[in-house]
This record gives structure tokens, C-alpha cells and sequence, in this order.
């Protein structure tokens, strides 16, 4: 078996209808767009990091007083779904004995509400971690460092952990924020793309909006 490890993005690759989600909650939440480009011009000018960016975020929501429930409201009535095909992908990678990890710059109330059980199916989780008091209201931020150039960096950290070269790691994007992990992953696959960046930095572009079409490639 070539692939000894499988990287998954998240937003628009395991869940499908979404390019950001925290776009998805900065609509909810109705935040004032010039909060937003401040803080999101501070981080491409490299005034202050990617975790930095994330917690200026989350805090805006943190100031509306939103509560766990709004978060699941704000999902329940918009479009966003798990990728057809994703649960048969991860059950046949991890039957085949490969180490899955999602590499992600999405936050976990995603991924509870529509994977809660993403914590038992990957050994390996990078993305920014809200936790709520009793109340339901946001108590903690863990927010990643492991976004957009970072993601390349979350790669590397599990493959020496894990003994392994990056030619036996392979990733699945979407976006932007995925390509300098796939210009690293010995096997890159631009899913839904909506990067053409991404598209030209991968080995294998996958069209079909069904991620059973990266078992092939994987799977010998
Ligand atoms: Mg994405």
C-alpha cells in the first residue's frame, strides 16, 4: 500500500454547500463587514497570525452573545450537508488500515453537527475548537494555527510523528488555503475545486461532487 496517511479539508470537500464556514456564522451573526476586513487585511499583510485572525473572529461572535444553539440554527437553515460519499470513504481507508486526519481551517460545531462522530473516525484533528459553558454560551477558543500555509506544517508534524515521508501522505482540497499543503502531499487531489491554483498544483483533479472518486487512487 502506497498511502499510509489521507488528509481531508473540510469546508467544501467533507462538507459539501460551503466555501468558509465562518463566513456561514459571520452572516448569522450579522457582523459588520468593516470588523471583518480589518482584522482579515491585518493577517495578509502579516500584522498578525492566522490564530490571531481566528480569535478576533470567534470574539466578535463571542460580543453578540451567541450560544451553542445559534450555531446549530445558523446550520440548520442553510444548505450545508456531508459530501455525498463520505462516510463509505472513510470507512473503506480506515478498513484498509490508513491513517486519516483532517487538516482544516473550519471550527468543530461543523463537523458536530454533521460528523459527530469525527472524534473516534480521524487520528489526527487540526481545526479551531469552540467550547460552551452550561448556558450554551462560548466559554473557550482554541483556535488553529494550522490554516492556509499552516496546513503544509500540520502535514509534516503527523508524517514525523508518524515515521512517515510525505510520498505515503496524500490530501483532498478544495481551496486556496489548500495549496501549499498539496504542493507537499506525495499525492494531492484537488476535489470540487474551486481554486485554479489548487487545480494546478494537484496530481489528480476530481470532478464528480462524490468522494468515493478518490478511492481509486488511493486503493490499489
Ligand atoms: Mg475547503
Amino acid at each position: 500500500m502506497k498511502f499510509k496517511l489521507v488528509c481531508f479539508d473540510v469546508d467544501g470537500t467533507l462538507v459539501d454547500n460551503i466555501e468558509y464556514s465562518w463566513q456561514l456564522f459571520h452572516d448569522h451573526f450579522k457582523i459588520e463587514k468593516k470588523k471583518r476586513e480589518e482584522a482579515k487585511e491585518k493577517f495578509f499583510t502579516g500584522k498578525i497570525s492566522y490564530r490571531e485572525w481566528a480569535e478576533h473572529d470567534i470574539n466578535l461572535w463571542k460580543e453578540k452573545g451567541a450560544t451553542k444553539k445559534d450555531f446549530f440554527e445558523a446550520m440548520k437553515s442553510s444548505p450545508i450537508a456531508l459530501m455525498k460519499g463520505a462516510r463509505e470513504t472513510i470507512a473503506a481507508l480506515k478498513e484498509k488500515g490508513m491513517k486519516l486526519a483532517i487538516i482544516s481551517g473550519t471550527i468543530n460545531v461543523i463537523l458536530e453537527y454533521l460528523l459527530p462522530d469525527y472524534e473516534e473516525l480521524f487520528d489526527d484533528i487540526f481545526l479551531s475548537r469552540l467550547f460552551f459553558d452550561n448556558n450554551g454560551h462560548i466559554l473557550n477558543i482554541q483556535a488553529t494555527e494550522y490554516d492556509m500555509k499552516g496546513k503544509a506544517e500540520a502535514l509534516k508534524k503527523i508524517a514525523a510523528r508518524e515515521n512517515l515521508s510525505l510520498d505515503e501522505c496524500a490530501f483532498i482540497g478544495d481551496h486556496h488555503n489548500d495549496v501549499e499543503i498539496a504542493k507537499e502531499a506525495g499525492l494531492a487531489m484537488a476535489f470540487n475545486a474551486k481554486s485554479e491554483e489548487l487545480v494546478k498544483v494537484s496530481d489528480v483533479v476530481v470532478k464528480e461532487k462524490d468522494l468515493k472518486e478518490i478511492l481509486p487512487y488511493l486503493i490499489s
